[in-house]
């Protein structure tokens, strides 16, 4: 039986490389070879032991796979396209039953079945439930896009976090507050993703303690660099309309408070948080 490999965090912090079985899929789901993962900040709070949780797993969620087994059934992503062996595809980390509760509302990134499959040991079958590894089980539960061909993995493999937070905070920006002007704090990929997906007649200053991720907001034309932030406003007043917090420090909430105008709005994001709050918006 043909074999792949998965990089294991174990529960003492340790990385070990263990070799499994390539099991057939399930149906409605796929068999991928990860082609690019990429390292997200979470993955480096979870290898720090920064989940009250997740301790023995597969890390590794941005990446990008290719089919190298539909179980012979048809495969469609989430737009309908009919899917072959071969085909890049993108993958929401997280599974979505479309049944319970939170999922009828339209709340499906906390669906009851959410976390069922990720950060899973990879003692358990299928084995493959995390893309620091050669191969990935895709699950029928799981949204999936494929990759334009013309869309290289290293840009693609982000789409299914960093890019996905930064376009539902997007989402989650009340209407009566733009086009004020609006403040990232934390210019990482997901501050910066935020400032990408925002709509063109908004403008942004992003502020990130480093120079050189700050340096960044650069690339689009309607953000600026801040090198620091403006005097905090008083009790009645401030600076923006809308404060995003995606440093993922508590102090940034503070600092957010002191930005926000009354009646403007702060965004939290890329919180670990096991509680269902993924996303807190006042
Ligand atoms: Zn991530
Ligand atoms: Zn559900």
């Amino acid at each position: 039986m043909t074999t792949g490999v998965t990089i294991n965090l174990r529960a003492d912090g340790g990385l070990e490389r263990r070799e499994h079985p390539l099991l057939p899929p399930r149906p409605g789901g796929a068999l991928l070879a990860v082609e690019r993962a990429n390292v997200c900040g979470s993955d480096v709070h979870l290898w720090r032991g920064g989940h009250p949780t997740l301790h023995d797993c597969v890390l590794g969620h941005e990446f990008v796979g290719r089919v190298v087994d539909t179980g012979g059934g048809p495969l469609y992503d989430a737009r309908g396209e009919r899917l072959a062996e071969g085909d890049r595809l993108v993958c929401s980390y997280f599974r979505v039953c479309g049944n319970c509760a939170m999922c009828r509302i339209g709340r499906m990134n906390l669906c009851e079945v959410a976390y069922a499959s990720w950060g899973r040991s990879s003692l358990e079958q299928p084995y493959f439930r995390g893309a620091f590894a050669s191969h990935y089980h895709l699950h029928p539960e799981q949204f999936t896009v494929k990759v334009p061909e013309e869309l290289p993995s290293s840009l693609a493999a982000l789409a299914n976090c960093a890019l996905a937070q930064g376009l539902a905070v997007v989402d989650r920006i009340r209407a009566d507050v733009l086009p004020g002007p609006c403040l990232v704090i934390g210019a990482g990929a997901l501050g910066l993703s935020v400032v990408a997906g925002a709509p063109k007649e908004t403008s942004w200053d992003v502020y990130d303690r480093v120079a050189g991720r700050r340096a960044n907001a650069g690339l689009f034309p309607n953000a600026r660099a801040l090198d620091a932030l403006p005097p905090a406003g008083g009790a009645l007043d401030g600076n923006y309309d809308v404060v995003v917090v995606a440093a993922g420090t508590p102090e940034a909430f503070g600092t957010a408070l002191e930005q926000v105008r009354p009646g403007g709005q702060i965004v939290m994001m890329g919180i670990i948080n096991t509680r269902d709050t993924d996303v807190v918006s006042i």
